[in-house]
């Protein structure tokens, strides 16, 4: 799987010109590896009807609003849709431990769910990363992982972009998923989207 590491924000100030070139970077990369492409920016849209092409790809977080969807439709066969879901209150707690070292960037979380079926195990900095990172990681919050903020994100995205799962029902190309320990969930979530072994 080739995946842009941009993130949307910068990408959606660029020039179209400049998206479209690292697109087609991108899906010339994922055709020689005959791997995908995980498109992880609101903005994919705009950089894949310019390079033209319905090259099998995972978005992330894309469409987020239901004309976005109906925009989707007409150049793109959607075959899946991932529903992803987890009590808000368990997602407040995780987001909310949620630290990034500002001296190299890597992402951590001191979290722990241990409840009820959930079990999300922190993410912590290992030997190594300190080895590579001056002796120790030096961890801050991010300015908007406070609980107002995402308080106030989760309801933009009952607002806007629950009703896309609703879009896609209709369809019968929605998958439900129940988030239960993170990242240990994905052979089930594969098993769940029928990806066979050997495409893992
Ligand atoms: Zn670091």
């Amino acid at each position: 799987m080739v995946q842009p590491s941009t993130g949307c924000d910068s990408l959606a100030r660029c020039k179209p010109s400049w998206y479209y070139t690292q697109v087609k970077k991108r899906l010339a990369e994922a055709d020689a590896q005959k791997g995908y492409i995980l498109v992880s920016a609101s903005c994919a849209f705009r950089g894949f009807v310019r390079a033209g092409t319905a090259f099998p790809c995972a978005q992330d977080g894309y469409p987020r609003t239901v004309q976005q969807a109906k925009d989707l439709a007409e150049f793109q066969d959607v075959q899946c849709v991932v529903n992803l879901s987890l009590p808000d209150d368990i997602l407040v707690a995780k987001l909310m431990g949620r630290r990034m070292c500002k001296d190299c960037g890597r992402n951590y979380n001191v979290t722990e769910i241990k409840e009820a079926g959930y079990e999300m195990p922190p993410l912590l900095p290992k030997a190594s990363d300190c080895e590579q990172c001056k002796g120790e990681p030096n961890l801050f919050t991010r300015a908007d992982d406070n609980e107002e903020t995402i308080r106030s994100r989760l309801q933009v995205y009952k607002q806007h972009t629950a009703p896309v799962v609703d879009f896609y029902r209709g369809s019968g190309v929605v998958l439900d998923f129940e988030v239960k320990k993170g990242l240990q969930d994905m052979p089930r979530l594969l098993d769940d989207m029928g990806v066979p072994q050997e495409a893992r």
